[in-house]
């Protein structure tokens, strides 16, 4: 009798918010299945509707054949600094150990992910003056340049029903003269300049579900992270880069999360440290750090484990 008051209840709850109570599924593509390792930032989000989107490919998706990978509809690139482009990647899913990444293929001078992007047919939406740069590789290998869209700072455009937005991101964004190549590349990298594709970017996706994520890129902190990403946005998911040097660090990343974003589910992201060993956070890690100094949910990215999240951000799967 419990079970079908229980049951009616769910079946009643679901019919009140169909949407909300459909999930998107979160997978993390790393370097080592089952672990958090130093290069891993690659994830796939798959809205309750089937699209697939990839964010951040980096160096830990080995190439389109990826077996992990499947359908992909849309590639995101926060910025194209080689360790999220992905100027090289690994052999094949766990090659290499999570010290040590594997990450001896070169992908230049296309990366990762216009490769991924071509072989899979997918739209690469992104901000800035990125939108260019991905067309004009789309055709030098034989893709569609009208596959890179373009969604800059206070728009957003809708593929495959997520809407898609960047946001401000404080880093930089400077193109490796390695994928321009020839005379120019040479004499670029000769003096020391790289490429100008405008500014980095973060996303922020809205799911079918109703589901908004805040996706940081690398970033330090900034005032949209209060006014943008929770004052618009309403952001209940994060996925947060808590690696310091390069971008924010455990307590710089904990702030942003706790006073300004306020998300109800964050998932951490470019440790740039080996964050798990036997699946379990390695204690004095910057992992173990942001865990402690952060007052939402935090899952840890273990690669190949699908962690699913409701409309209001919480994980309801695999966390
Ligand atoms: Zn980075």
């Amino acid at each position: 009798m419990k079970k079908t008051i229980a049951a009616a209840a769910v079946a009643a709850a679901t019919l009140a918010f169909p949407a909300f109570a459909q999930t998107v599924k979160v997978t993390p593509l790393g370097g080592i299945d089952g672990e958090f390792c130093p290069q891993d930032r690659a994830l796939v989000f798959e809205d309750p509707n089937g699209t697939r989107i990839l964010y951040d490919a980096g160096r830990t998706v080995a190439g389109p054949t990826d077996p992990r990978l499947g359908k992909i509809d849309i590639v995101l690139v926060s910025h194209t600094h080689g360790d999220h482009l992905g100027n090289a990647h690994n052999k094949a899913p766990n090659s290499g150990s999570c010290e040590q990444p594997d990450m001896s293929v070169s992908a230049l001078p296309n990366s990762n992910s216009v490769n991924i992007a071509l072989a899979k047919k997918s739209k690469i939406v992104t901000g800035s003056d990125m939108p260019s740069f991905f067309a004009a590789k789309l055709r030098a290998n034989g893709g569609n340049p009208a596959d890179s869209i373009l969604a800059r700072f206070g728009g957003s455009v809708v593929v495959g029903g997520v809407r898609i937005a960047t946001v401000t991101a404080m880093h930089s964004n400077g193109l490796d003269p390695d994928y321009i190549g020839g005379e120019l590349g040479k004499g670029m990298k000769e003096a020391g300049i790289w490429g100008d594709v405008g500014l980095a970017t973060g996303y922020v996706l809205r799911f079918s579900n109703g589901l908004v994520a805040y996706l940081s890129g690398d970033t330090g902190i900034t005032a949209d992270q209060d006014q943008v990403v929770r004052g618009l946005y309403h952001a209940t998911l994060a996925v947060m880069n808590i690696g310091d040097g390069f971008t924010t660090g455990p307590a710089e990343a904990a702030y942003v999360m706790n006073d300004l974003v306020k998300p109800v589910s964050v998932i951490a992201s470019h440790a740039n440290e080996v964050g798990t060993v036997g699946g379990k956070v390695r204690p004095g890690s910057k992992t173990e750090a942001f865990i402690k100094a952060t007052k939402a949910h935090v899952h840890v990215p273990l690669s190949g484990r699908t962690m699913e999240f409701d409309g209001g951000g919480r994980c309801t799967a695999g966390c």
